[in-house]
Order: C-alpha cells, then sequence, then structure tokens
C-alpha cells in the first residue's frame, strides 16, 4: 500500500494540499484531525469533559467510529451518527487539541489510523503519523509556516465562511495549540528525521502541491541515481563531487579571488561599457537583476563586470555535469534548475538567496535568445513570483547586441523599480500582469539603450569629422 503522511502544526495547509495531492494521485485522504475533532464532538455531546481522563477512557469503551467516503468526501460516523458537519467549528479545535492528549484517545485513533492504510492507498495528514502512526510510511512531509501567516489563513478562511472572529484571538489559540501539540506526553507534534520540511510561509498551494507531488514521484517510482549514473564512464568520485555542486555555495572568498583574475580577462575578450553603473550598484540588499540572454559568455560578463560581490544566477541542471563548467557554476554560486519541472529546490533557493539580502540575476525569458535579435520573446512569470514574494527591489539591464569577442559592448542599466503594488499577490492573474510590468520596463530599458548608442556614435562620427 502507497501511504503518504503529512504532518505539521494547525493551520499550515495540510489538509487542503493533502486533498489535492490525493484527488491528484487517485489515492484516498485520510484527515486525522477530524478524527480527534469527532472523539471530541461526541464526548461534550455526552457531557463529558475533554479533559477528564478517566471518563474519556469509559466513553471510548462504548464509542465505535467508521470512516467513510460519500462523493469523495471523508464522512465520520461515531455510533451511526454522521458528526462530519460539525465538526470545524471554531471552539471544536481547541476541544480536539485538548482530547486528542489524552493516551486512550491516541491509542484508539492510532490503532483505527493503522488500521485504514494497511488497506488503502492513503494520503493522511495529522501530527505524528511520520513519527508514530506509520514510521515505515514511503513518504513524509513535515508542512508549517510562521504562527502569523498560519493565523492569517485560518481568519481569512473564518471570514469567507461569514464567521465573526478575531485574529489576535486565532493567533493566540494556534500559538496554544502548537505548544499543546508539540508538549503532549504521547506521540508529540514532531519532524520525523526523515520527513521533507516544507515551510509554506511564502508559498502558494500549487507550488507546494507540485513540490509533494515531485517528492512522492522521485521516491516512488524506480529513477536513474542522482546525479549521474557511473556506467556513463564516471568515476564514483566525480559523481559524488558533482553532487555536491548542485548544494548552494556557502563561502565566496574564491569566487572573489576569481573576480580578479577573471574581470580583466573578460575586459580583454569582451570589453564591455556598462552605462548606468550606480542604478545597479545603488541597490542595497536583495535585488532581481533582469537581462536578456544571448550566450554562455553573457551570464557571466554582468558577474565580473558590474558585481564585486557575488550575484547568483540560475543554470541548467546538466551543466552542473559538464566538467569545469559545473565547478566553474559552483564557485560563483550559479543555481541549478531543472526545466520544464516544478523545481522546488531551485525555487526554495532562490528564495533563500533573496530573503538573506543576497542579488539574484535572472534571464526573463528563461531561455537562450539565439537569434541574436534586439527582441525579447515572451517572460515567464518566475522574475515577478520571485520578486513580490521577497519584496525585491528590480533593477533591468539590457546587451545592447549579443557580447562580440574583442569588439566593445554595451550593458545598460535601467532605473530600479519594485512590483509593490502586488506583494501579496498570488493569482495568476495578478502574476501575468506583474509580469507584463517587467517586460514594460525591459522594453523601456531597450529604448533608452538604443537612443545612448545611437547618440554615441553620432558623437563619433562628428569627431572623426
Ligand atoms: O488538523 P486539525 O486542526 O483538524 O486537528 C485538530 C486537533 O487534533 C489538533 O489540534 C491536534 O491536537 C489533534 N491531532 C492530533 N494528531 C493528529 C491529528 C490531529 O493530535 N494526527
Amino acid at each position: 500500500m502507497l501511504n503518504i503522511a503529512i504532518d505539521g502544526p494547525a493551520g499550515a495547509g495540510k489538509s487542503t494540499v493533502a486533498k489535492t495531492v490525493a484527488k491528484d494521485l487517485g489515492l484516498i485522504y485520510l484527515d486525522t484531525g477530524a478524527m480527534y475533532r469527532a472523539t471530541a464532538y461526541y464526548a461534550l455531546q455526552q457531557g463529558i469533559a475533554v479533559t477528564d481522563e478517566e471518563a474519556v477512557k469509559t466513553m471510548l469503551d462504548d464509542m465505535s467510529m467508521d470512516i467513510k467516503y460519500e462523493d469523495g468526501a471523508q464522512q465520520i460516523y461515531v455510533n451511526g451518527i454522521n458528526t462530519t458537519p460539525y465538526l470545524r467549528e471554531h471552539y471544536m479545535s481547541k476541544a480536539a487539541s485538548d482530547i486528542s492528549a489524552l493516551p486512550p484517545v491516541r491509542y484508539k485513533m492510532v490503532e483505527l489510523q493503522r488500521g485504514f492504510a494497511k488497506t488503502h492507498d492513503v494520503v493522511l495528514d495529522g501530527r505524528d503519523i511520520g513519527t508514530f502512526v506509520l514510521p515505515q510510511a514511503n513518504c513524509k512531509f513535515y508542512m508549517t509556516a510562521t504562527p502569523e501567516e498560519r493565523a492569517t489563513r485560518r481568519y481569512k478562511e473564518l471570514i469567507e465562511k461569514g464567521q465573526n472572529v478575531d485574529y489576535d484571538t486565532l493567533l493566540k489559540d494556534i500559538m496554544q495549540r502548537d505548544y499543546n501539540d508539540s508538549h503532549r506526553e504521547v506521540a508529540p507534534l514532531k519532524q520525523a528525521d526523515d520527513a521533507d520540511f516544507v515551510d509554506t510561509t511564502a508559498m502558494s498551494i500549487e507550488d507546494v502541491v507540485a513540490h509533494i507531488k515531485e517528492v512522492v514521484h522521485i521516491k516512488t517510482k524506480p529513477h536513474k541515481e542522482e546525479p549521474v549514473s557511473t556506467d556513463k564512464g564516471i568515476s564514483a568520485k566525480r559523481a559524488k563531487k558533482i553532487k555536491k555542486y548542485y548544494q548552494p555555495q556557502k563561502s565566496f572568498a574564491f569566487y572573489r579571488f576569481l573576480r580578479v583574475i577573471m574581470r580583466p580577462m573578460q575586459a580583454i575578450f569582451w570589453p564591455t561599457k556598462v552605462v548606468n553603473r550606480d542604478n545597479g550598484l545603488g541597490v542595497e540588499g536583495n535585488a532581481v537583476y533582469t537581462c536578456n540572454h544571448y550566450s554562455k559568455v553573457d551570464t557571466f560578463i554582468p558577474c565580473f563586470a558590474l558585481f564585486k560581490r557575488e550575484a547568483h544566477i540560475l543554470a541548467k541542471h546538466e551543466l552542473f555535469k559538464v566538467p569545469i563548467a559545473g565547478w566553474f557554476l559552483h564557485k560563483m554560486g550559479a543555481i541549478p534548475v531543472r526545466r520544464g519541472e516544478a523545481d522546488i529546490d531551485a525555487v526554495k533557493s532562490v528564495l533563500k538567496v533573496l530573503k538573506d539580502g543576497k542579488k539574484l540575476l535572472i534571464f526573463p525569458e528563461g531561455t537562450r535568445n539565439k537569434e541574436g535579435s534586439q527582441e525579447m520573446s515572451e517572460f515567464k512569470t518566475g522574475t515577478a513570483r520571485f520578486a513580490i514574494r521577497t519584496k525585491s527591489p528590480i533593477v533591468p539591464m539590457l546587451y545592447y547586441t549579443s557580447p562580440k569577442l574583442f569588439k566593445r559592448n554595451y550593458l545598460y542599466i535601467g532605473e530600479p523599480f519594485t512590483l509593490e503594488e502586488f506583494y501579496g499577490a498570488r493569482t495568476p492573474e495578478q502574476m501575468h500582469l506583474a509580469t507584463e510590468k517587467v517586460r514594460e520596463r525591459m522594453d523601456e530599458t531597450r529604448r533608452l539603450c538604443n537612443e545612448y548608442v545611437a547618440n554615441l556614435k553620432k558623437k563619433g562620427k562628428k569627431a572623426k569629422k
């Protein structure tokens, strides 16, 4: 049986994600929180205090619980009565948290959950699935988000349902539940050592779902050894080295040393005039530099010509396997990205770089302009997404033409701008609009760049005359 465990604190988005993953992968979804809620509901109906262990224990002897699916939705029947409609009330959360701390309750629920997992391909969400209920689960995830973000999500959800709630109370309740869940005696909330940690604070539901599906895919399908199979003539030592290249580079001392050597070389081979250098260097802290992309060399020209400190670029995953180039990219702090799939590791690395106040150089077209024309192709939404999530300013940059050997090249830097009006946005439509703004600014930079070079040429001609 395929068992996927998703654990984490209240409000991390587990149930929405688990439901979607289960639907997409054709599995059953088991909401274990609802089982504790149903137990608490039944106790309250019987007039039993949810903290009275003795009374609850006696109650459990006569309590049967059946999990059924009606039109694909989970229903929990307690002694033949469907409790599902009453479980999501706000006061039930606290009652469930209290009753779930009682060992007899836990043992009963855990037994039911194990039985269910033995006979079904299932995605379970809860607090202790990966650590206690199913330590042998095929895939384990630990999803979390900051308490403030979780309280905000719950607040919006309840307001949308027309319930009258107060944000501060919700935040307090969430923090109290976190404390209760992680300090109880039996099976407290805790990340399993082998669980994949997913911080959803700055992630959309779609991103989390894509990530989980990808990990499940990798873990459950036999796949070629990463990063390269040794039967391709690559030694185990080299394979290990390559694997290291996929990890984010931490020390940049060597990069700075490299720059001292590479900068004069770059100035000889691809002499580049950086126009409006101050626009590029004036931005303090994190920033996304957008640039048109013609050839392999233009990935590092701006790095050495403009940035004294490292600027991280995104590079095709396969390039890290190429001898020397792989090492070079790693040393420059490049982030490997698997094209054509939702590469959540790359997304995480980019967000980390920007959140750490560093610079990212990105090609908004997502690929090279092989024709070498000035016209840029359609922009991917990644640039806007990253800038919005990390509130990073964007610095538009343009090569006048594809960088030419031994000729003067121009790298024009436009006015930095922000996507402030889109902060907090998540929908595809908003990302599309934000991307349009990036495009407009790049088009404007193109106009100014061409004007600048045309003026220079005019002046040059006059001087010759
Ligand atoms: O996930 P949900 O908020 O519906 O869970 C309600 C309560 O049930 C949680 O606050 C937690 O205390 C408890 N619970 C648990 N173990 C699980 C699932 C939920 O202790 N596997």
